[in-house]
């Protein structure tokens, strides 16, 4: 009952990922309708209903656009685990604030990327120029598409793949 399923709203895009006992219960009381089966049967006490992969509400949610949430992790995302200084992809990542924090260098998408120790030793507490060192590329806030949001399940949820293409 707790394995995912693909939330979408009412204009197919992708809302969210809930678990098999929320989105039976959106589908009982009729807010959702399915879209994608595959999983066999959920039997209750007197029914059984086929077990949802992907649901798509009868209506539509209004929500603000989706945003990655800055976290290390998500950092090292963006970044393919790749030092953004050197290219290497190293063992202990660490993350490196571009403008020194003690020199106001903000807790920022930008400002943020993601270093192997040597790179970060090196640079110390200095600034590009002063550390004569580059960037691979300018680092963003990364778009929250479906795919960026939610392909993490694609690997055992292939069936998902063609609903997250395109938002
Ligand atoms: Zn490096």
């Amino acid at each position: 009952m707790n394995m995912p399923v693909l939330l979408l709203n009412a204009n197919y895009e992708p809302l969210n990922v809930c678990t098999t006992r929320r989105a039976l219960r959106f589908l009982i009381s009729g807010k959702a309708k399915m879209l994608v089966n595959g999983r066999g049967v959920v039997h209750t006490v007197r029914l059984s209903y086929p077990r949802p992969s992907v649901i798509r509400l009868g209506y539509m949610i209004k929500r603000p656009r989706p945003r990655v949430k800055l976290t290390k992790h998500e950092i090292f995302r963006r970044d393919d685990h790749i030092c953004q200084y050197c290219g290497t992809h190293s063992k202990g990542l660490t993350i490196d604030h571009i403008m020194p924090r003690y020199r106001g260098g903000e807790y920022t998408w930008s400002n943020l990327v993601t270093s192997c120790p040597d790179c970060n030793r090196r640079k110390g507490g200095r600034t590009l120029r002063e550390a004569r060192m580059a960037l691979r590329k300018q680092p963003r806030e990364p778009r929250a598409s479906a795919s960026y949001l939610y392909g993490s399940h694609l690997p055992k949820n292939e069936e998902w793949q063609p609903f997250l293409v395109g938002w």
